[in-house]
C-alpha cells in the first residue's frame, strides 16, 4: 500500500529566489535583520500544528538559519518536545538556486558540507542525510557530491513539465534521476496529480491550490514515526512526498492548516 511522507521546508522571506540566489529571478533583496515576523508566526502555528496530531514530518532547513539565536533555540525545543516524529534534513546552506547557475562542484561541495556539519551539530540523531534543492533547482552534476558528503536520499524533483527547466540547461528530470540512481541516492520526488505541481507554492497558488488541495484530502496514509527512516531510504517502498513551507503557517492570520484530510486513513 502507498504511503505518505510529510516534509516541511523551512525558507524566510530573505531566502526565497525573488529575494536571492538565482541569477535572473533574484530582483527584490530582502534586509537580513533576523526572521521575519511572519516566520516567527509560521514557527509558533507550526508547533501548534505538530502539538494537534502524532504525524511525523522531516523538517528541510537551511544552514544559514542556525546562526540565528531566535531559531536555534525554537528548533531545539522542538526536537525535545516532539524528537520521536521529528527528522531533520538539509534544505542548502543559503538557499542559492544551483541548477539556474552554471555548474559549480567546488561551490555546491564547500556549502553542502557547511551546512551539513551545522545540522548534525544541532540536530544530532534527529538529522538525516536527506538534502532537497533550495527551490527545486536541481541538476545531474549535483547527484555525486550529494554522495560524496554521505547523502542517502535526494528530494528536489517536481516532476511536472512546467517547472522542467529547474533541471538545468539542457537536462531533463529523467537526467536528473539517472544520475541519482548511478550516484545511489535514492530520489524521492514530489508528488504531482495530472502531471501538475501540488507542493509548497501550489498549495496557495489559484488555479493551481484546486488540483492541490484535492489531492492533499486524498492522500495515502502519512507514515508513522519508527517507519520513516527505513520507509524513505528504501527506493522499494512506495512512497508519495508532500511539502508545504513553515510560512504557509502564517496565511489566514496564522490560521492555514495543511490541507490532509481530517480523517486521514490509517494503515
Ligand atoms: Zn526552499
Amino acid at each position: 500500500m502507498k504511503r505518505t511522507w510529510l516534509t516541511v521546508d523551512f525558507d524566510d522571506l530573505r531566502h526565497v529566489p525573488s529575494a536571492q540566489g538565482h541569477p535572473t529571478r533574484s530582483t527584490k533583496p530582502v534586509e537580513h535583520k533576523g526572521l521575519s515576523q511572519a516566520y516567527k508566526i509560521g514557527l509558533e502555528q507550526f508547533e501548534a500544528w505538530l502539538e494537534s496530531n502524532h504525524h511525523p514530518v522531516t523538517l528541510f532547513v537551511i544552514g544559514d538559519l542556525l546562526a540565528d539565536e531566535t531559531f536555534q533555540h525554537w528548533l531545539s525545543r522542538v526536537l525535545t518536545a516532539y524528537g520521536g516524529r521529528l527528522t531533520v534534513g538539509c534544505h542548502g546552506m543559503t538557499h542559492r538556486s544551483w541548477s539556474a547557475w552554471p555548474e559549480d562542484v567546488d561551490g555546491f561541495s564547500k556549502a553542502l558540507a557547511e551546512a551539513t556539519a551545522l545540522l548534525k551539530d544541532a540536530c544530532g540523531a534527529n538529522f538525516r542525510p536527506w538534502f532537497r534543492a533550495p527551490a527545486g533547482y536541481v541538476a545531474p552534476w549535483m547527484a555525486g557530491v550529494l554522495a560524496k558528503h554521505g547523502y542517502r536520499v535526494d528530494t528536489s524533483v517536481n516532476p511536472s513539465w512546467l517547472v522542467k527547466k529547474k533541471a538545468g540547461k539542457g537536462n531533463s528530470w529523467a537526467d536528473v534521476n539517472a544520475a541519482m540512481a548511478s550516484s545511489k541516492v535514492v530520489e524521492r520526488a514530489w508528488f504531482t496529480r495530472f502531471s501538475l505541481p501540488v507542493n509548497g507554492p501550489a498549495l496557495t497558488l489559484f488555479p493551481l491550490s484546486i488540483v492541490a488541495k484535492g489531492a492533499w484530502k486524498r492522500a495515502p496514509p502519512v507514515l508513522v514515526a519508527n517507519e520513516v527512516v527505513n520507509a524513505v531510504e528504501d527506493d522499494g517502498v512506495d512512497l508519495i512526498t508532500l511539502y508545504w513551507h513553515v510560512l504557509d503557517h502564517s496565511k489566514n492570520n496564522g490560521k492555514w492548516q495543511p490541507p490532509l484530510a481530517q480523517n486521514q486513513p490509517t494503515a
